[in-house]
């Protein structure tokens, strides 16, 4: 099942259902240095939230499982 980014971020790999990709503010394009990992199994929509260092948006991130 590809995982296909929603809104608030870059999917760098995908292995499997485990899924790497970075948060990337829609808002002012920022996106984090650090990577992330994350396990679409079982999850139709992964969801979670992170708040944007350089302009303070409030950035959900919405990972859909295809
Ligand atoms: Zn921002």
């Amino acid at each position: 099942m590809p995982a296909v980014a929603l809104q608030g971020v870059v999917i760098l790999k995908q292995d499997g259902n485990l899924v790497t990709y970075k948060e990337k503010c829609d808002s002012c394009g920022h996106v984090s240095p650090g990577e992330r990992k994350t396990s679409i199994e079982g999850w139709g929509t992964y969801t979670s939230a992170f708040r944007c260092f350089k302009c303070g948006n409030n950035q959900k991130v919405e990972i859909r499982a295809e």
